[in-house]
């Protein structure tokens, strides 16, 4: 026995991976982290050239069974619904379903890494707007209490952790950043951009003849030997598939970082199923352990000093709600809130946000090797609406989301594809010109997503999972300002396509034969539900509205008072003293930049707070917000004095 008080942290994916980290490094707990799926690492915590998993881009097994990876939609389903009109459910399986994993979703992500920028973090106020009275009507739009210049250490920090590659480099005292659209940055990327791929690279071209910007996309994959794990080999199966050679960046890494400090166990296949809770002396609610079921079912209890709940959005809230920690929205009232003791916001689950991806593709007339890379190895963030800083804001351009170039078709997708149409000969023949694995261009904007109070996780009531839980259920629609906004960049984004090769670039052969926007959201910019039809089909399938970005935000708000969000400032449940959330559950909005490093700041940010004795008030002045970021420096000083993030805060 240490004598060290006990953290419990559920969930090991980014999130997780990074409080776990931090609270381990700061010798202040003996951590235990409980992770509901499997482990496919060996070694983690020991020495990194010698950590070795049973990740493999098996096609076979990872799209058509599911991979032992995945939660299956049958045994543990989510259930969806437009609005509560729909009745219980429209959908019962795949919604957003992200893998069950040591490391979490990240270990099958295609790892592009951004920072949101400066303007993102206040854009409510620059429309306008006030706490109270949302810039976007019909949202609860507001700006978050964290700001950027808080946050620009810990991204560096994270960025150094993971091992993040980018086009940013330094020049004498100078970081020099090719891309005009990203916020100041403090450090380098810690390492170079990796190999560039022809799909990715004939739409920044075509981009910039138009007048863009493109620029090599941040990503966490090792360009070079990074900290014990090798650089990638560009073997084209990134975007769902776990890295064989361990040279992705996810949430096994800084988990293992914290295995390596001894101060940590993991406990895998441990499904948390209750907080336990009591009231303190103080007046203030205590989290006193938690329940966990392990693969057999069988029920153990943790006891714990503290408790961060890292298990994403959905999950999370479905935890709080089976602990009869918070009380379900009022269907009949959405606008009412429901306030608990242990709730006081009233607000926990709501503002649910997922992006609203638009996805274009090109047919190409030759080769254009899109089964190649990691990937997307360029962006255009033309279209994220102004910035990066508050001085070039304009309300008057709409805020959609950066723009990916390029992605990869694997030989067995390109073969699923077509099979309701074409098979036998047809097929043989289909697979021979590779429309998917050789041809196809393609882009994806991740469109910004306005938090609503009537897009919320509640309990299904009459759906549970394979251990007799209630499925969560996620009920969601778009907003206008993001159907209008889509409806606005989509021809921009179609002229791209349509720009590509041709005389003027450096590839004058390479032309589209033909271009369209074809997106799981297609639907949901059309008026109508197909919900119906799509019932017995157990996946988020093209012409469902249920969303598929797998881009999960909101329902833990962090908030300057209780009045505004479930979560103040540091992650902290308003009427708890221990309990914390970790991830992107605390965004206020949803900016169009990918998600996770943000969340890997964020939890460093709360990890930080935690272990430095940071925040714990009943409500906070923004201004305040200055003195606590400085002593969450000097945290972060102490845990990784040998990072640039360190020397230059
Ligand atoms: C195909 C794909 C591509 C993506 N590409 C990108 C990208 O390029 N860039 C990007 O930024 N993001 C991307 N994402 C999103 C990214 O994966 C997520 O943002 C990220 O994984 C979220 O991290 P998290 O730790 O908050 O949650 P998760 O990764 O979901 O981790 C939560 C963990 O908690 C565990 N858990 C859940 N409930 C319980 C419980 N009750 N008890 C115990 N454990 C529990 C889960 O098993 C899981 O391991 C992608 C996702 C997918 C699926
Ligand atoms: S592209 Fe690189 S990082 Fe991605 S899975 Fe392949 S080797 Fe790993």
């Amino acid at each position: 026995m240490s004598g060290r008080p006990k953290a419990v942290v559920v969930g090991s994916g980014p999130s997780g991976g990074m409080v776990a980290r931090v609270l381990a490094l700061s010798a202040e707990y003996d951590v235990i982290v409980l992770e509901k799926g499997r482990n496919f690492f060996s070694g983690l915590g020991g020495p990194t050239d010698q950590v070795t998993n049973t990740l493999s881009s098996d096609e076979i097994g990872y799209i058509t069974r599911t991979g032992a990876i995945m939660p299956d939609p049958l045994a543990e389903p989510r259930t969806f619904r437009t609005d509560p009109s729909a009745g219980d459910h429209s959908f019962v399986g795949n919604v957003q379903n992200l893998p069950t994993t040591v490391g979490g979703g990240a270990v099958h992500y295609d790892a592009k890494a951004r920072r949101f920028r400066e303007v993102d973090f206040m854009t409510n106020s620059l429309m306008g707007g006030t706490p109270d009275k949302p810039a976007i009507q019909g949202t609860t739009y507001a700006d978050w209490p964290v700001q950027y210049r808080h946050l620009e250490s810990f991204y560096a920090v994270s960025e150094e952790i993971i091992g993040i590659q980018g086009p940013a480099r330094r020049s004498g005292q100078k970081v020099v950043n090719p891309n005009p659209h990203e916020s100041y940055r403090s450090t380098p990327f810690p390492m170079p951009p990796g190999t560039d791929q022809i799909n990715s690279l004939l739409l920044a071209d075509s981009g910039n003849r138009l007048g863009y910007t493109a620029a090599a996309v941040p990503t966490a994959v090792n360009s070079r030997p990074y900290r014990g794990r090798p650089a990638c080999n560009t073997c084209g199966q990134c975007l769902s598939y776990g890295c064989p050679i361990n040279a992705k960046g996810s949430g096994a890494w800084p988990l293992h970082d914290a295995l390596a400090t001894g101060r940590v166990t993991l406990v895998t296949e441990a499904n948390v199923v209750g907080i336990e809770h009591r009231k303190g002396t103080n007046g203030r609610y205590r989290a006193t352990g938690v329940t966990y079921l392990d693969g057999d079912g069988n029920s153990h209890t943790q006891a714990a000093d503290l408790v961060v709940l890292a298990n994403s959005p959905i999950e999370a809230t479905r935890l709080t709600l089976l602990s009869g920690i918070a009380k379900a929205p009022n269907q009949a009232s959405l606008s009412t809130l429901t306030p608990t003791v242990t709730e006081p916001s009233g607000l926990l689950g709501r503002n649910l946000m997922f992006h609203l991806q638009i996805i274009g593709i090109a047919v190409m007339n030759q080769d254009i090797h899109s089964f190649r890379g990691r990937a997307s190895t360029q962006c255009l963030d033309s279209f994220a609406g102004a910035g990066p800083s508050a001085k070039q804001f304009n309300p008057d351009v709409p805020r959609g989301g950066i723009l990916e170039l390029g992605g990869n078709y694997d030989p067995v997708n390109e073969a699923i594809a077509p099979a309701a149409l074409v098979y036998g000969a047809d097929q043989k023949q289909w697979m021979e010109l590779g429309p998917l694995t050789k041809r196809i261009a393609s882009l994806t904007m991740q469109g910004e997503d306005m938090p609503q109070l009537s897009n919320y996780v509640d309990l299904d009531p009459g759906v549970v999972d394979i251990f007799g839980q209630p499925a969560p259920r996620v009920t969601y629609k778009n907003h206008d300002y993001e159907l209008a906004t889509a409806a606005y960049y989509i021809p921009k984004m179609v002229e791209i396509l349509q720009n590509i090769g041709g005389p003027g670039s450096p590839w004058p052969t390479v032309r589209p034969v033909a271009a369209a926007i074809i997106n799981t959201n297609v639907p949901a910019v059309a008026p109508g539900s197909l919900d119906g039809g799509a019932a017995p089909i157990t996946s988020a399938t093209p012409f469902s509205d249920v969303p598929a970005s797998a881009h999960i935000m909101g329902t833990h708000r962090m908030a300057l008072d209780p009045e505004h969000g479930p979560t103040d400032p540091f992650g902290r449940y308003w009427a708890f003293d221990n309990l914390y959330y970790s991830g992107g559950g605390l965004f206020a909005t949803a900016p169009g930049y990918n998600v996770t490093l943000t969340m890997w700041a964020l939890s460093y940010w709360v990890g930080a707070a935690i272990a430095g004795g940071v925040g714990g008030k009943g409500s906070y002045q923004a201004s305040a917000i200055d003195a606590d970021h400085a002593a969450l420096l000097k945290v972060l000083k102490r845990l990784d004095p040998d990072t640039m993030a360190a020397r230059t805060a």
